[in-house]
């Protein structure tokens, strides 16, 4: 990769120039928006839909973002041309903007834009094969009538003490049930798992994102052929389950071998996640926005 250049309010600046005020609310209180987006082979995957749930977002928060929708495409692909990659992850941040230090939005004048581009840090491809450990925590998903899961916000400190549990007991990932014991999504991806050949994932209500990678895989169930349902389940129905998945724009399509003590399947991927794993790197290399002519 060459020097790092990082897009910041319409310029693009070194690493070191890419600072942001003290008094931006973003960092001050986790008032804004962000997309994590990969590029495969030179191609912003599923470019659209990441940017109408930024856009969504922000209409949710009621933040104006300085940029129209093809400005903002614009700025992600002259982004990319500058760091001159191919494969990688972006993440897009929209801030509230600086203002002083009471919490009203009104203060921020503008709100602020940041792309930033880099290699990807991904599992290795025996995690693909083997599957992951994961727990459950005790770390409940926020309610969505406080902060609806479906806003991808700066506030991830509800998503962080997921983390740090899943860090205390070892694992990369884990599970997070909602106020009311339905199993919601993890830390930073969704859940699905499958019994007796029928894909299941949380209804988007229960309290989970509505992953960009999990609406390509209940695509692809469909294009596939296999039986996909939308509906709550419990931690019961994942330990019982046949397979187990995760999904996440850095994780893709990853199994999980383990829960809570409980072996899932075979302890390995199993084969419908397998065939949604291959069917889905085939779907990251043709699709997608073109950055490079
Ligand atoms: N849930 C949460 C909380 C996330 O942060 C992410 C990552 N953006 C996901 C799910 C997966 O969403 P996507 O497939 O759009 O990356």
């Amino acid at each position: 990769m060459a020097e790092q250049v990082i897009y910041l309010n319409g310029e693009y600046v070194s690493k070191e120039d890419a600072k942001i005020s003290v008094f931006d609310h973003g960092f001050l209180y986790g008032d804004g928006i962000f997309e994590g987006i990969r590029i495969y082979g030179g191609n912003i995957f599923k470019c659209k839909e990441h940017l109408d749930r930024l856009y969504d977002s922000a209409k949710s928060i009621m933040l104006d973002i300085p940029l129209a929708y093809d400005e903002m495409e614009q700025a992600l692909i002259e982004t990319i041309r500058k760091n001159a990659l191919r494969d990688g992850y972006i993440r897009l941040v929209v801030s509230r903007g600086p203002g002083n230090l009471g919490l009203d939005p009104k203060r921020c004048p503008k709100a602020w834009v940041i792309i930033i581009v880099e290699q990807l840090a991904i599992y290795p491809e025996e995690a693909y094969r083997d599957g992951l450990v994961s727990v459950s925590v005790s770390q409940r998903r926020n309610i969505p009538d406080a902060l609806n899961p479906k806003i991808k916000s700066l506030n991830y400190l509800n998503n962080i003490l997921v983390k740090i549990q899943a860090n205390l007991a070892g694992v990369g990932e884990a599970i997070m049930l909602n106020s009311q014991g339905y199993v919601a999504e993890g830390s930073s991806d969704n859940i699905f798992i499958i019994k007796r050949g029928v894909v299941y994932t949380p209804p988007c209500y229960v309290g989970a994102l509505e992953g960009i990678t999990r609406a390509t895989i209940i695509e692809l169930c469909e294009k596939l052929g296999y039986s996909l349902k939308e509906e709550p389940f419990t931690l019961h129905d994942v330990y019982v389950a046949d397979e187990v998945f995760f999904t996440g724009t850095a994780a893709e399509v990853i199994a999980v071998r383990e829960v809570d003590g409980r072996t899932i399947g075979g302890g390995k991927a199993g084969p419908i996640t397998t065939h949604l794993l291959g069917e889905f790197r085939k779907t990251v290399e043709v699709d997608g926005v073109k950055v490079y002519e």
